[in-house]
């Protein structure tokens, strides 16, 4: 065990490559945590753990610094060819996760593009599909996924087009009664879909949304919403849009994927970015952060003294976070891909305070968001944190 922990050290912070592979299918399933945390020496608990009255607790010195929860992983591409689901369950189970919300995709190239990837085709247009959300609840429906917990998501709304939003929820109730728990990431200002046909949706179409907020309250299915808050020339150019949501349904849960940030922001003091996600979250209580996308990690945190900031910040708003990797499942990636995405969204976890780790990290957020029947371990050795 401890000679194999030698033979995948976790990749340093840049110049990173893959490891040859060689003969991955002769290392046991549970070693795999293991060999995440490098030089941890004890797996991630079962999924069975989770559902036990009295976990074992979770020792941070020698288990994985990786979630159990992925709350943030497209199944579906932008364009071309998926990964199978079944594949991507396997890679979610061999990296620990026990828990994952299954995206579709708020984007999506027309059907028989050549391209893959939407910044690379700027004048293509991007549009949300219902296609995405059949193929997961088919792939959902068939998988064997007795060691993940998976969450559908609907992710086909056309924020612009809100009278559209009810019927596609009864296409989705008629065909698949059941499976979809949450709604998104749908885009409410996307930046890098500007050259592809995307505008911020309309502010005054927000109040369109009524119908479908009301249904989604009843179900009490939370809304994902990507909402860039600006650009490194004008980092709070779109605040407003994210604002107005949250002003108009502050009783939905609304998740703010990536805390706002994306590759035209990233240059926003943390201190001024905490500031205002303190005050979002001071104002509006059902609001919630997703602090998924590597990019954040290798442009934000990476940083020791923004880090500091943003560690502070998590410690104080730990109810309020979840987890992910916005892994996208296109064909041309693979497990190498999704544990480097896993090992860099995670890094920022091995910071926070031990309450923060249990909300965040171990599943106590995303199971109160969803009233799983799931426990969250407490970390050994924590003083009492409200449990
Ligand atoms: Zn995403």
């Amino acid at each position: 065990m401890v000679a194999r922990a030698k033979v995948v050290q976790p990749p340093a912070a840049s110049g990173w490559r893959r490891p040859v592979r060689r003969r991955r299918w002769a290392v046991p399933l549970a070693l795999v945590g293991v060999l995440l945390a490098g030089c941890a020496a004890a797996p991630t608990p079962t999924l069975e753990t989770f559902g036990m009255a009295d976990p074992p607790c979770y020792d941070r010195g020698r288990q994985p610094y990786t979630p159990v929860v992925d709350s943030h992983v497209h199944f579906r591409p932008f364009g071309g060819p998926a990964l199978p689901f079944e594949k991507v369950v396997g890679y979610l189970e061999r990296s620990g996760v026990r828990f994952a919300s299954v995206y579709g995709i708020g984007q999506m190239l027309p059907p028989g593009s050549a391209c893959t990837y939407y910044l690379d085709c700027p004048g293509t247009p991007v549009a949300p599909t219902l296609r995405n959300d059949f193929a997961n609840a088919i792939g959902f429906a068939a998988a064997g996924r007795d060691g993940v917990h998976l969450t559908l998501a609907m992710t086909f709304p056309d924020l612009e087009h809100p009278e559209d939003v009810l019927s596609g929820m009864g296409v989705l109730d008629r065909e698949f009664p059941g499976f979809f728990r949450w709604m998104g990431e749908v885009n409410l200002v996307k930046q890098a879909l500007f050259e592809n046909g995307h505008r911020p949706v309309p502010l005054a179409k927000i109040r369109d949304w009524a119908p479908f907020m009301a249904a989604l309250r009843e179900r009490r299915m939370p809304l994902a919403l990507h909402a860039d808050l600006g650009n490194d020339a004008e980092p709070t150019a779109y605040l407003d849009w994210i604002e107005a949501v949250l002003r108009t349904y502050p009783d939905n849960t609304v998740v703010w994927m990536h805390m706002g940030l994306s590759r035209e922001l990233l240059t926003l003091d943390a201190g001024n970015h905490v500031a205002i996600l303190t005050s979002v979250l001071e104002r509006y209580p059902n609001a919630m952060l997703d602090i998924s996308w590597r990019i954040i990690q290798d442009h934000v945190f990476a940083d020791p003294v923004q880090r500091a900031v943003y560690v502070d910040f998590l410690n104080a708003y730990s109810e309020r976070v979840l987890p992910g990797t916005d892994f996208v499942a296109s064909a041309n990636r693979d497990f190498e891909d999704y544990r480097s995405d896993l090992l860099a969204t995670s890094r920022i976890l091995r910071y926070v305070d031990d309450t923060a780790f249990r909300n965040i990290a171990l599943g106590r957020n995303y199971f109160r968001l969803l009233n799983l029947d799931y426990e969250a371990p407490p970390v050994c050795g924590a003083r009492d944190d409200g449990g």
